[in-house]
């Protein structure tokens, strides 16, 4: 430890040669990004440890996938297969192997040092395969979609996929006798995210899939009408179901498709409330999300006790009808309760919309008759409220005194059962939440901060959230991903509080933390940034040698400038690949009261850069890079962008 120069001495100095005196403890990007730390030798005791994938897992790759861990020794040849891989000097490894053409696959790590030697037998499991029979003509009646049960409107299209002969005839025939065709498709590639995958040489070819539709009659052993109660699963009767055909010249084989269907009576949809937390754990999102198909992207973010008519199933998603033209899929198990038969759908008229100016936000209030499904959408200055089953009526909308942000509230009915309430604000949206009170919607809009142009950060409340446990990544050496996350966010923490920052961590020791019990500390404390702290791992099947990098994260428009201006800062301080900022569904990032993003340093699997994470060097440029992004960001609030 060096002595500090005394402050007195320093500012004496400055002051005497003319340079500009910076604040005290003023964040500045470093001059360029520092090499990668070397890696300090280590001569342990020969032993092949491996750390991914774990034994007799199955690796959902077929060509090739990675293998890492270490060896004890970084003066150890290794090959796996009888292929070199190389070593690091602290004997960590990370392998990018071709995978066999079979179920299993069992790799041979030799390691020696001089005169020692070890070696490990290293078995996983692969996925199966489709291989085409050896016919001209084939069906695979494994490949038939949908299965199970579904509740459709009659006549509604349902989607059918099959696998067959490539060149075969394909259809769908339903009991009434009508057949309708499939037509010849491309197999799918799975996209990873950002990652490139090629498809290799062991993807399916491409014309063995046939897809079509079929209109919705019911189909196999009669359901019960729609309803939110688990089904037992039914032989088929084939008489009563669907069945596939594929034909050639005068062959034809038929397989039956693994279908139920009951129609759904338009005029008497159950009711349901939605609530994400039916089991009352108090440790949910706190929102019902929904999806505009099954299983699918998040698109609204009903507050609990929302109602909804449900007008759909699919196996464990539910269909809710919001409106004439709108639909949204949310999981069975976010519907707390059905109503009494004959409720009709939520509908209501929205007569009166009332602001109170408050401290911290402006309360909207939403006089209406009856609680009703909504979604709430933001632009770059205003705020949308869509209430479904709505009708616009409104009358009044009482401001509350001139307010300083609600500079106009407009409203509209797009549709004849959708309307919409606009707010719009003087400064830029910076968050927002919703909740019921009896039948009045409650929206609240948060006042962005008062930012000191000079000192960004000097009174801020930043929460820091370092990822993880439970899970997480690991090292080839064994770095967990939570203790490097950690280190990061302590560093962090005490480069924003030198800025002025007030910092609140959501946890600060290893044990483990819900991912929503970390965004409700956030809203609890008032934050006004979440940040949330990772490192990155691959999917299988990803070669880690051309996809590494850093990248950064956010959901709502308002935090993409503070996921762009962050990640671009770390890719100043780390110097590693950039791999982009993007719009990522973690549930870290979905918090709508405050800009918050998710930054994924390095890549711990990389020994080099698993060696970085151990280094307070590095640790502190990561913590840097996250601290400029979150200064420019907040600088930028104070200008009057578009
Ligand atoms: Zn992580």
């Amino acid at each position: 430890m060096r002595p500090r120069p005394s402050p007195l001495l320093a500012a004496l100095v400055c002051a005497a040669v003319g340079v500009p005196t910076a604040g005290l403890g003023q964040l500045a990007p470093a001059a360029h990004p520092q090499p990668l730390p070397a890696i300090q030798p280590v001569d342990g005791p020969l032993a092949i440890t491996v750390v991914y994938p774990p034994a007799d897992a199955v690796v959902g790759a077929r060509d090739s996938s990675f293998l890492f861990g270490a060896t004890g020794s970084g003066a150890a040849r290794l090959t796996i297969n009888g292929a070199p891989v190389e070593v690091a000097p602290d004997g960590a490894f990370l392998a990018w192997l071709p995978l066999p053409d079979d179920t299993v696959a069992v790799f041979h790590l030799a390691a020696e040092r001089g005169t020692q030697r070890v070696s490990l037998d290293w078995r996983v499991r692969l996925p199966p395969r489709f291989v085409p029979p050896d016919q001209a003509l084939w069906l695979d009646p494994g490949s038939l979609r949908p299965r199970g049960e579904m509740w459709a409107q009659s006549g509604e299209p349902i989607r059918v996929e099959a696998r067959a002969a490539p060149g075969a005839s394909v259809a769908v025939r339903l009991p009434d006798g009508r057949t309708f065709p499939l037509a010849p498709d491309t197999e799918p590639v799975a996209t990873y995210g950002p990652f490139e995958r090629r498809p290799g040489r062991l993807a399916a070819q491409a014309t063995m899939r046939f897809v079509g539709t079929v209109p919705a009659v019911p189909l196999g052993a009669p359901l019960p009408p729609l309803t939110t109660a688990s089904v037992p699963p039914d032989t088929l009767s084939a008489s009563a179901g669907a069945a596939v055909l594929a034909s050639r010249g005068a062959d034809t084989l038929v397989a039956p498709l693994p279908l139920r269907v009951a129609l759904v009576d338009r005029g008497a949809l159950p009711v349901v409330i939605l609530d994400d937390d039916t089991a009352r754990t108090g440790r949910t999102r706190g929102t019902v999300v929904g999806a505009p198909s099954p299983h699918g992207t998040f698109n609204w973010f009903f507050a609990e006790g929302t109602p909804g008519a449900l007008d759909g199933r699919v196996g464990g998603q539910v269909r809710v009808r919001l409106s004439r033209e709108s639909l949204a899929w949310v999981s069975l198990a976010d519907v707390a309760s059905v109503l009494p038969a004959g409720t009709p759908p939520p509908e209501t008229r929205v007569r009166l919309v009332r602001l109170t100016p408050r401290d911290s936000l402006v309360e909207a209030r939403f006089g209406l008759e009856a609680r009703v499904p909504f979604r709430v959408d933001e632009d770059e200055r205003s705020i949308t409220v869509r209430l479904y089953g709505a009708q616009s009526d409104l009358d009044f909308v009482q401001y509350g005194g001139t307010d300083s942000l609600v500079r106009r509230v407009t409203w509209a009915q797009p549709s004849a059962d959708e309307c919409t309430v606009t707010f719009e604000l003087v400064s830029r949206v910076f968050g927002w939440r919703t909740r019921w009170d009896n039948s009045d919607l409650v929206f609240e809009i948060r006042r962005p901060p008062v930012i000191d142009r000079a000192r960004p950060l000097a009174g801020r409340t930043i929460a820091v959230d370092p990822g993880h446990p439970p899970q997480g990544s690991t090292g080839p050496t064994g770095l967990r991903e939570a203790e490097a996350n950690l280190a990061v966010a302590l560093a962090l923490r005490e480069l924003l509080i030198r800025e002025g920052a007030r910092v609140v961590m959501t946890r600060t020791t290893d044990s483990a933390i819900d991912l929503y019990e970390r965004t409700s500390l956030a809203e609890r404390a008032n934050a006004e940034i979440l940040v949330s702290i990772h490192n990155n791992a691959f999917p299988d099947g990803v070669n880690p040698f051309v996809n590494n990098g850093t990248s950064t994260y956010y959901f709502f428009p308002r935090a993409a400038r503070l996921a762009l201006l962050t990640q671009e800062a770390l890719v100043g301080e780390l110097g590693l690949g950039n791999l982009g900022a993007a719009r990522g569904n973690f549930a870290l990032v979905r918090t709508s009261w405050m800009p918050a993003i998710l930054t994924e340093g390095a890549f711990l699997m990389i020994p080099e850069q698993e060696n970085a994470l151990r280094t307070p060097a590095f640790q502190e440029a990561f913590a840097r890079g996250i601290a400029l992004g979150i200064q420019a960001f907040l600088r930028g609030l104070t200008e009057p962008g578009p």
